[in-house]
Order: structure tokens, then sequence, then C-alpha cells
């Protein structure tokens, strides 16, 4: 009553109407300053001791559904909105998607900020705030094309602080402003995200689609996530970024402590600061520099303590993702920090013989991962398989000097984004059937299996599929103008594009399946192949696999004999919102990365939780999704991680060998360069993939082909067995439980924060 009450006030004062009057878009803005007023009469987190978790990407997604879960207003809002005409769905369209983020690791840090500020544990986010994100993706000619992400409104979640902070650069000095966005934990205190822009940031710089000029660095600094990188005032941009990020953190951090009457020399007791990955490296020289430059530690005692509040978190073994700046680039941009980046990387050279973890190597390139390992206390894997890859090979000359840093921390999502918002059907089923105890404690999700041979639950389980099936084919019709056949089998991949991640091979196997089809073969149902991602501007292979999927949307779709048996759509703008209508929907989920190259992925638990089965490799947490739900639910194919470690050890993988071997990998590869690719296809794009995947195929594609498509023939048979198939959906879900983020925070507080214990 009150919140209607409220409501109907704010409607009122601010349109001059009565809330049935008013536009989705408008109702939209009084959600906003309804659930921002609501939140302030919440408490504040707060303790002795605080994680700060500093990342270059939070990619959050929409908030007003979610807040209004976790405040736990939701259904009374929805009801109130029912009254009056309309409801949350039909409104939170209008919410932009903040684009702070990229992919996975951005995602991994909002469900941490979710799940921090639910268990009541005092943390922070701390990143930037990119006023175009990384950019919103639009296909012309079956290519992709980047514009500017324009998110940022008059009013929205962000809340503009006093906090200002100096940050001195070799060229030039800047000043910050902080901006806050809350943090709602589910059923309990406020935590926050503090974004930090730019004050002088020019939006105007930008011409064209995303171009700008990268060395106005007074304007631009806070405009782009990744800024292309290709050449060196790319390079230069992402270390000023860099730098603006952590020399921010720093200083908050320390004036928080000082605020708070904390001895800095105690800093380690108050403040644990956990490293997503090498972006926010730069923080420990640069507190160890505000310790002795502007608080008069010794330098002993400054590496000593900060040493002690700092922890890492490695999130691949890709070697271009760990980063190396030359020194010259950080004596350009930040040369306050060069001196003592020497000190630490000489006290490193004193102690260690072995070259391989030197900071500065012998071309003067500055290992940031190295610096986050011999000055960190701590540093973790995100799946099983991907520390002992860590330990075992990828860093294992610091495991051998460091084994108790050394730790595992399999990650999770957090259950009220990914399935309390996106699936609500799903979720109200699950209270009727064994209670609402699994929304605090996940692990009570496996109660579902005493319904394991229950034909209504299981009845039900399916049709909640059947109706997100049609609710993600409405979307798509509208938003792609590509119409879906709801009987058909939902197989999709949706993640960054990367050739490690092999949309590529999937790619192969609809080309195998359209000439099997075109030969006369026709599938028992129709298969419907899903894709979405982004890829890096840069990155000139992944767009060329966007344009074949593209162009085998249009050869497919348009074929008459082909079409009614399979489909091929790619979504455009992949990102939280459209995840979130994906997931639910899907049958199949896609995770088929080269054994050994996925540390860990997300959306396979995503996609688990909502009742979709696994077909992937074992790599990253599948390992332990297999383990889980057990082979009879889930599909696994393909070499196995050690095999793939063995074949780059001895160099001995020669993707021509696999074509020439076999007439289905011949076909399926010569077909990208042949007529029909050609007639809808760039000549140029098909044949440097067509080269790419016979003379290099780092990522070995054709290695697994054969088995790949193996697997998925199987599974598609095995999906007509639909009492089989409706089991395996419940023990994915009830096996998920594991998966949760909260497991994962706690995991985290317990070995490594040690907050309120
Ligand atoms: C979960 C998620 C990801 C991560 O997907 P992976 O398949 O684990 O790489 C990327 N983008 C979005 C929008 C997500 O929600």
């Amino acid at each position: 009553m009150k919140i209607e009450k409220r409501l109907m006030e704010l409607s009122r004062q601010r349109y001059g109407r009565t809330l049935r009057q008013c536009t989705a878009p408008e109702i939209y803005y009084l959600l906003l300053q309804l659930t921002k007023e609501y939140i302030k009469g919440k408490k504040a987190i707060d303790g002795d001791r605080k994680v700060y978790y500093i990342s270059a990407e939070f990619l959050i997604g929409k908030l007003l559904s979610n807040n209004l879960i976790n405040l736990g207003i939701y259904d009374e809002v929805n009801t109130i909105l029912e009254k009056h005409g309309t409801s949350l769905s039909q409104v939170e369209i209008y919410e932009p998607e903040p684009s702070l983020g990229n992919g996975g690791l951005g995602r991994l840090a909002a469900c941490f900020l979710d799940s921090i500020a639910t268990l009541g544990l005092p943390g922070a986010g701390i990143g930037l705030n990119y006023h175009f994100g990384l950019f919103r993706q639009m296909f012309v000619d079956n290519l992709q094309c980047a514009e500017r992400d324009r998110w940022i409104e008059r009013s929205s979640w962000l809340q503009k602080t006093k906090t200002s902070f100096n940050v001195k650069f070799g060229d030039r000095t800047v000043k910050s402003v902080m901006y806050d966005i809350d943090v709602v934990g589910y059923e309990n205190g406020i935590d926050k995200l503090h974004l930090f822009d730019l004050q002088t940031v020019d939006e105007r710089i930008v011409e064209t689609g995303i171009d700008f000029d990268k060395t106005n660095i007074d304007k631009n600094l806070t405009l782009f996530l990744y800024p292309d990188d290709s050449d060196e005032a790319g390079n230069l941009l992402r270390i000023y970024q860099q730098y603006f990020m952590v020399s921010n953190a720093a200083q908050l951090i320390i004036k928080e402590m000082k605020d708070k009457g904390f001895d800095l020399y105690e800093l380690d007791k108050h403040a644990v600061i956990q490293i997503n990955d090498t972006h926010p490296t730069l923080v420990i020289p640069e507190l160890i520099r505000i310790l002795t430059q502007e608080e008069e530690f010794t330098m002993d005692d400054a590496i000593s303590v900060v040493s002690r509040t700092c922890a890492y978190t490695n999130h691949t073994i890709l070697a271009e993702a760990l980063e190396k700046w030359p020194l010259h680039y950080l004596e350009k941009v930040v040369p306050v920090l060069v001196p003592i980046i020497k000190e630490l990387a000489n006290r490193v050279k004193k102690n260690c013989k072995d070259p391989k973890v030197l900071i500065i190597d012998k071309d003067k390139r500055v290992h940031m991962a190295h610096i986050d390992i011999h000055y960190g206390f701590s540093v973790n894997g995100v799946a099983a398989i991907h520390t002992d890859i860590l330990k075992q090979t990828e860093l294992k000359p610091f495991y051998d000097l460091y084994p108790d840093k050394f730790n595992n921390k399999t990650n999770g999502v957090t259950f009220r984004r990914w399935l309390l918002e996106c699936n609500r059907p799903l979720a109200d089923l699950l209270d009727k059937t064994i209670g609402t105890g699994y929304r605090k404690d996940a692990n009570e999700l496996e109660k579902l299996l005493s319904f394991k041979e229950d034909e209504s639950v299981l009845n039900a389980i399916a049709a909640i599929k059947q109706d997100k099936k049609e609710e993600l084919a409405r979307e798509i019709g509208k938003k792609e103008g590509v119409e879906l056949n709801t009987d058909s089998i939902f197989d999709i991949q949706v993640k960054r594009l990367h050739e490690y991640k092999r949309q590529q091979m999937n790619a192969l196997y609809i080309i195998h399946k359209y000439l099997e089809i075109k030969g006369g073969k026709l599938p028992k149902r129709p298969i419907t192949c899903i894709f979405g991602a982004k890829a890096a501007p840069a990155y000139v292979i992944a767009r060329d696999i966007i344009h074949l999927l593209l162009v085998l949307q249009e050869i497919v779709n348009k074929d008459p004999d082909v079409s009614p048996y399979l489909k091929v759509v790619m979504v455009t703008n992949y990102n939280v919102s459209y995840a979130e209508k994906l997931i639910p929907a899907c049958d199949i989920s896609e995770q088929i990365s080269l054994a050994s190259k996925e540390a860990s992925g997300t959306s396979n638990m995503k996609f688990m939780l909502n009742g979709a089965i696994t077909l992937g490799t074992d790599d990253g947490a599948n390992v332990e999704i297999h383990d889980l739900v057990g082979d009879d639910n889930i599909y696994i194919f393909g070499v196995d991680s050690d095999t793939v470690i063995s074949h780059y050890a001895k160099a001995d993988y020669v993707s021509k060998d696999y074509y020439e071997k076999s007439p289905v990998i011949k076909e399926a590869v010569d077909f990208i360069t042949g007529p029909e690719a050609l007639a809808v296809g760039n000549e140029e794009n098909l044949t440097r993939l067509s080269n790419e995947l016979l003379n290099k195929d780092w990522f070995m594609t054709l290695l697994d082909l054969e088995d790949y498509i193996k697997a998925k023939d199987r599974i598609f048979e095995d999906y007509e067995d639909r009492d089989k198939w409706k089991r395996m959906m419940l023990v994915n879900i009830a096996k998920a439980g594991f998966f949760s983020s909260d497991r994962t925070i706690e995991e985290y507080n317990k070995d490594i924060w040690k907050i309120n214990c």
C-alpha cells in the first residue's frame, strides 16, 4: 500500500498524470526514483575489515528488477503495475543496460558484488565509468559494425559523489570524479560499486563509429572499455586507463582507512584488495608509492604491508591476455611508478635464478602477472582444472616458489539474476516443489532429485522450457526478423567471439548438416542454431568467423529445401539482457572450447541451472559439471587437456592432415570458399578464414570436428526420448547449486579475505 501510494504521488508530481496515464518509459523513471528511495532506507554494510574488488569490467546488466528482487518488493511492485494497466516486463525494456563490461570476467565481477552484499560482507567494487562501453554491435552486409554504446542518462543508477582525486601522469595531471552505484544484497544491506570518471571527459571527440583521437587523454580517458590496442597510442591509452583506475582506488582505500582512524601499518588488517585479472596490477606499486612518498614508510615496510593486502585472480592461460608492458611505455605514462617497479624487480632478481619469474624480462617488458604473484599473498584460478594447469604448467616456476599462495575458487553465478529474475516460472515451480530454502542455500536444489520419476514435475519443467522458447522466438522475430520454429531443438552458443571458444567448429557442423539435408538426409526434428557474440574490432579472424556465421544464416534460412529442418540466427549485440532471454529457452548449451583453454566459463552454469543440457569438452567448469551430473546427463567429446598440452609442447598438430584424411572435414572446410558462400559473402574474409583453418588452426578445430559431429548427432537423437531428456533437465537443475556465486564468495572469504571470521 505504501509503495502504491508513493508511486501515484510521484506520477502526479513528476508528470501531472495518474499512473495509468503514464507511458512505460515514464513509469520506468518513477520506479527508478522509488527504488532509490527504498535503498536509502536500507543500512550500509559496515565493519572493521573490507574487501575492495578492483576490476576493469563490471557487466552488471539492468538493475531495476534485480534491485526489486533483492529488496523483496518485486512481486508487490509488479502487482501494483498490473493493477494500473502495465507490468515490470513492459517497463524495464526502457532501462538502458550499463555498458561496463565485455564478457565473462566482467559478469563474474557483477555476480560477486551481488553475493558479497548478500552475505553481508563489507565490500566495494572499484572500476571505471566508461561512457560508451565496448561498443554496440550491428550487422551490415553480413559484417560486424561497431557503434558507440551510449547508456548514461540524466537519471540513472549512477550517483555523483563529492569524492575526487588528482592523478599524476608523466605528461599531465588529471582530476577524477567518483560515481556510485548501490549494490543491494538479497534481503541484506547495501555495498557500493565505485566508478571513477574523468572530470574533463568529452564525448564529442568521437567521430564516426568508435573512432577517436587516442592521444587526447584529457578528453578520452573514460570513453571506451579496451580501446583498440593494435597501435602504440592504443597501448598507451590502456596504461593511462589502468593507472587512472588504480590510483583512484589506492587513494580511496587510504582515505577510508584514515577516516576510520586505522593505522596504515595495519592496512592488511582492515583491507583486502582482490585484483581481478592483471588490469589492476599497478595498484601494488601505487600503494607502495603513496606509503613511501606521502606517509614516510620505509620501502621494506611498505612492500610488506601491501603484499599482505593484495590477492590476485588469474583468468586465463592465453599468453596474449597476460599483459606485458614495454618498460618505456610505463616510463612515458607513469614515470613515478618506474623506480618502484624496478625495485620490486630487483628484489626478485636477487632471490630467484629462473628467468621465467622475472618481473622485467631481458627485452625490458614488465610482466604484470609476475608483480601480482610475487607481491600478493594469494593466487587463485577459477576452476579446478584451470588451477591445476596453472600449478603444473603455466605458472609452475611460481608454484615451486610459493606453493602456499596458490588456491582454487571455482566460479559461480548469482541465482537472483540467473534464476529468480530470468526464469520466474521455474523459480515458482521450485518453490512449490522443494520449498524456498534454495533461495538462501542453493544446495537445497538437490531436493529436486527425489522428483526424478514424478511425471507432473517433469512435465512442468518441460512446459516452462516450451514457454520460454516461445518467448525467445517472439523476441528474435521482433529484433532479428528471423522466424523460429518452437518445436525445433534450440542449440545455443553465446559468448565472446574467440578462436579458442571455437564458434568456427559449430559453423562447420552447420555446413555439414546443410550438406546432409541437401543430400536428402533429414534430421528427425528441426534444429535451430543460435549464436550471440561480439568480436574485438581489432581481432580480424574473429570478425571473419562472425561473417561466416552470418553468411550461413543467409544461405540456410533462404534455402527452401533446408530451412524447414535447419535455421541459423546470430543475434545482434549479445549482452546481459539478451542472455536473460536466451538462457531459459535453451535445450543444448554449447561449451566447446579447446580443452585446457577455457579457464572456467560461467554461461555453462547459467544454462545448466535453467535446464539446458551441456554439449562440451572436458574443459573449465564443464569438468565439474560432468563430475556432478555424471556421464548420463552431459555430452562430453573431444581430446582431453593433457593431449592438447602435449600437442602444443611437441608442436605436432597439423590441421591439413585432418583435412586431407577426412572427406567430411574436407567437404565442410571447402564450403567456406565454395560458390554458395562466395555468392553471399566476401572473398577476402572467407579466404582468410579458410587459410587460417588449413594452415594454422592454433585452437585445433579440425582435431575435434569429427568427434563433435558424432556427439551432436547423438544428443539430437537422444532429444527424441522425451522422458529421458526431461529427467536430464531435472538432474542438471538439481545439481546446479554448487555453482551459486554465494558458495564461491564464501570460499574467497574463508580462504583469502577472512572477514567476520
Ligand atoms: C555469462 C555471460 C558471459 C560469459 O559467457 P561464457 O560462455 O562463460 O564465456 C558473457 N557475456 C554475457 C552477457 C554473460 O551473461
